[in-house]
């Protein structure tokens, strides 16, 4: 058996120092929390190098994208007539995407536009089981065109991770589409302007769960005005849809407050609860 030998690098830096068991058929689930970490032992065993990094492995994490029938995708507010077209859903989804995001480069509805080097639309997989959502670029994401690039971006890499998530299987975007100047907080006009798009972006990848990073995602998401560390560790619904909905705390708040680190992993276990759940559902 080869073993993952990043693993542990990965829990490190989520200030998590010990083993978990990928496979507990003899542990109830109530024993595997925070409180009861498992020591390692035989029965032990480090996530294999391939069931981490393929989603095509034989024998998929269950919190890895599954695949989505066609006809799951097809938005309700598709016009009739290009639900009843004898072209396919899959094509009227790519063709969405193509338009949302051409919507997007061209966006010209608050000021933004005139002080961002491009925006950044959202990257990952389009039929995501996890989405995640930030607040808006910064310096670095500007540059690239790329959501959670900088050092908050490789905390968040490496924090799903440790949860057997490589990056590019979630679905990754932010509140604001271009980089408030100086980083400064998103105006509410801006948030009123720029929402829509995430909002079709959700609605185009229909995630299994949402997980918000940070205070404005979660505010927007949840239409609320409650601060971060009263949302974190709940469960919530996303604007009656069913999507289940997890705030905690952003990366660039944990690299400065990383004492906190252990609440957001405690959130991404609840993230995975709900994954678990809707799989089984
Ligand atoms: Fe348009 Fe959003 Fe950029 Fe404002 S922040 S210009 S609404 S894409």
């Amino acid at each position: 058996m080869s073993h993952n030998p990043y693993l542990s690098y990965y829990l490190n830096t989520m200030d998590i120092k010990f083993w978990v068991r990928r496979r507990l058929p003899e542990l109830p689930p109530s024993e595997l929390s925070l409180e009861n970490p498992v020591t390692p032992t035989a029965a032990t065993h480090p996530i294999e190098t391939n069931e981490l990094l393929s989603p095509t492995s034989q024998t998929p994490s269950p919190l890895l994208a599954e695949s989505v029938q066609p006809e799951t995708l097809m938005s309700p507010n598709f016009p009739p007539t290009q639900r009843n077209s004898a072209l396919s859903p899959e094509h009227f989804r790519v063709q969405a995407w193509q338009e949302l995001q051409q919507q997007v480069a061209t966006c010209t509805a608050c000021e933004l536009y005139q002080t961002r080097t491009r925006p950044v639309f959202g990257t990952g997989n389009r039929r995501a089981q996890w989405m995640f959502v930030g607040e808006a670029p910064g310096a670095d994401e500007d540059v690239q065109g790329e959501p959670f690039v900088g050092r908050a971006g490789k905390l968040l890499t490496n924090m799903l991770l440790a949860i057997d998530l490589p990056r590019e299987i979630a679905y990754i975007a932010n509140i604001l589409k271009c980089r408030p100047p100086g980083n400064r907080n998103p105006q509410p006009h801006e948030v009123k302007c720029c929402t829509p798009f995430l909002t079709r972006q959700i609605e185009l990848v229909q995630p299994k769960v949402i997980v918000a990073l940070g205070a404005v995602a979660a505010r927007f998401l949840l239409d609320t005005e409650t601060e971060i560390g009263k949302l974190r560790g709940k469960r919530f619904e996303y604007q009656n849809t069913g999507i289940p909905l997890i705030a905690t705390y952003h990366p660039a708040y944990l690299l400065r407050n990383p004492v906190a680190k252990s609440k957001s992993w405690q959130d991404l276990q609840l993230a995975c609860q709900m994954i678990r759940d809707s799989s089984a559902g």
